[in-house]
């Protein structure tokens, strides 16, 4: 990629905020060997761990350590790159990266490490934005996912695409160019049959993404029911053995209302209605009406009753202010209370669910159902954690080599579809990617990465 390589040199607290056994400051710059130096690091020594001294302004020791330095291009960022690999503690790292800033670096700022790495051409932007998803996932499926797509499997699909779909307009602009040709020539090169061929493709391409997608974000569930009707019972079953690996983000208090477990590696937000009670109290309130806010993004709403009670007065309360069209899914819990077999059944396009979560009998057909809501069908290990935005590309692409195949007989047009749908593709890894859009993707990572 022929952009201008960025000069200022970076540095940041690559690990996470706390203590731990050690604790890593990563630095990129143009040229760093001074800087290795300063640090008690031989610049000869590349990509070998070196043991070193980590020394303030003054000469007093701040800390002894790794340093790991790696000259351009062969480097994360495709800069020089200086790791220092200390003791880990807050206040250590804080004192390493002052002297980094001492020493002429600035803070970086959140993903320019893997930005730089992206500008200098050592990964697409399809990769860059699998590290953030890799760092983020919160199932061990949608790690999986993020590293395939980070070593690169996810890119050359795309190229493979980009590469076909350039040989086609190679031929169909061939065809306008010399007007002897005509359209036996491109149905002869089976022109027409390739760009059916492609739609196809993306099609498939599209439905991994969206499967992949659903990875990613999960499902927003809410479980609405009075006290006592097993909601706790029910999501710990839930959960079982597949907790998903949610760990607080400093800075974040975790919300008691809200808790994410895994379904065959898709995450479950699952927001516990318990907590919307009438209140005085202004901490309370707030927190209702962000349990409100929470409920108003939700993909499906799950009901829970006591079977022998059935629905209640205020379940029918709570119920009217749920938001209008949103998929609803009753369950009648208890059943062995009641002497009833588990059972799904269906009137007026609601969904009624009969199981008992403490004697787990027909908690699958919850699953079947929390699935089916989420558009799930099992895709084993080629789905793709896609973003948004890669959703909406390979969407703008299958569209317009539809378009194209349509304008068979209007080869301008045809040709002019192939154009888009190439460029809506190549957006994926980032040839064509405006640099705000950069700017928005980046500013999601964290500092140091
Ligand atoms: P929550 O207040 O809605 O979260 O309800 P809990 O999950 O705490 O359950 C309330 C009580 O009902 C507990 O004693 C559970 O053991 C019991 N319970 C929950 N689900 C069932 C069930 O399916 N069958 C039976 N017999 N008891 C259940």
């Amino acid at each position: 990629m022929a952009k201008q390589p960025p000069t200022e040199i970076i540095a940041a607290i690559a690990t996470a905020p706390g203590r731990g056994g050690i604790g890593v400051v990563r630095i990129s710059g143009p040229e760093l060997s001074g800087l290795a130096a300063a640090f008690g690091g031989k610049a000869s020594q590349a990509r070998m761990a070196q043991f070193a001294r980590f020394r303030d302004g003054c000469g007093n020791l701040i800390d002894e350590g790794l340093l790991l330095y790696f000259p351009g291009p062969h480097s994360f960022t495709g800069e020089d790159v200086i790791e220092l690999q200390g003791h880990g503690g807050p206040v250590v790292m804080q004192m390493l990266l002052a002297r980094c800033l001492e020493l002429g670096a600035r803070l970086a700022e959140p993903g320019e490490f893997t930005r730089r790495a992206f500008l200098n051409g050592k990964l697409d932007l399809a990769q860059a934005e699998s590290v953030a998803d890799l760092i983020e996932a919160s199932t061990a499926a949608a790690a999986r996912s993020a590293v395939r797509s980070l070593t690169g499997s996810f890119s050359k699909e795309v190229h493979a695409l980009v590469e076909r779909l350039i040989d086609l307009r190679m031929l169909v602009e061939a065809t306008l160019d010399f007007p002897d040709e005509d359209v036996d020539f491109l149905v002869e090169a089976r022109a027409f049959e390739r760009v059916d061929a492609i739609a196809t493709e993306l099609a498939a391409l599209l439905d991994r993404a969206a499967q992949g997608s659903l990875l990613r974000s999960g499902l927003h569930v809410v479980l609405v029911g009075q006290p006592n009707v097993g909601k706790s019972s029910l999501l710990n079953r839930l959960a079982g053995e597949e907790r998903a690996i949610v760990t607080d983000i400093a800075g974040t208090t975790r919300d008691a209302l809200r808790e994410t477990i895994q379904l065959e590696g898709i995450p479950l937000h699952i927001t516990d209605t318990a907590g919307l009670r009438d209140t005085h109290d202004e901490v309370e309130k707030i927190g209702i009406a962000r349990t409100w806010q929470e409920i108003e993004r939700a993909d499906v709403v799950v009901r829970l009753v006591d079977v022998r009670a059935g629905l209640t007065d205020t379940d029918a309360a709570i119920d009217a202010r749920l938001p209008a069209g949103v998929e609803r899914i009753t369950v009648f819990n208890k059943v062995d209370l009641a002497n009833r077999p588990p059972e799904r059944s269906e009137a007026d396009g609601a969904v009624n669910l009969y199981l008992s979560a403490k004697a787990d009998q027909g908690v699958d057909l919850l699953r079947a159902e929390l699935l089916r809501v989420a558009g799930w069908h099992r895709h084993g290990e080629d789905l793709i954690l896609a973003r948004e935005r890669h959703l909406v590309a390979l969407r703008t692409s299958l569209a317009c080599t539809r378009r194209a195949l349509d304008n068979r007989h209007a080869l301008e047009l045809m040709a002019e579809e192939l154009r888009l749908a190439q460029e809506a593709v190549n957006e994926i890894t980032g040839e064509f990617t405006p640099d705000d859009l950069l700017g928005v993707i980046f500013s999601r990572f964290c500092i140091g990465k």
